[in-house]
């Protein structure tokens, strides 16, 4: 099995419905994202995905979030709030979209997002 690791950033900003928290109030982040991608196939370079091809999908989904006020994007409706665990999900079916279109056999296992230095979410791809 081979693991490859993709960082990117981006900011935006969001509110959360945390009771007399201060995340309640409308704030910002420069989130740190954390993309890994799992496969037991090498192709014929000996790589399991070129890195370009990742970092070229990634940059077209953080495109989306970039710079925005992420509760107001629909791709967060009411009952899927932008706290870092839902924008981990998104951003993991969405690069698991691009890249099977690209017909990748690589699985997105892992989104991490770390909205501070010390505070990170994950999703956990349970399909892979
Ligand atoms: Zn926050």
């Amino acid at each position: 099995m081979f693991e490859l690791k993709v960082t990117t950033d981006f900011a935006a900003a969001h509110q959360l419905d945390l009771t007399g928290r201060k995340c309640e109030n409308l704030h910002g982040h420069n989130w740190k994202i954390e993309v890994f991608a799992t496969g037991k196939k090498l192709d014929k370079s000996g790589v399991l995905v070129d890195f370009g091809i990742i970092k070229k999908r990634l940059k077209q989904v953080m495109n989306t979030l970039d710079h925005k006020f992420l509760n107001e994007l629909d791709l967060f409706p009411k009952n899927l709030p932008p706290s870092s665990e839902n924008i981990a999900r998104y951003i993991g079916l969405e690069m698991e979209k691009l890249l099977n279109k690209d017909k990748i056999e690589a699985t997105i296992s892992k989104i991490t997002a770390w909205e501070s230095d010390n505070a990170a979410a994950s999703w956990i791809n349970s399909d892979a």
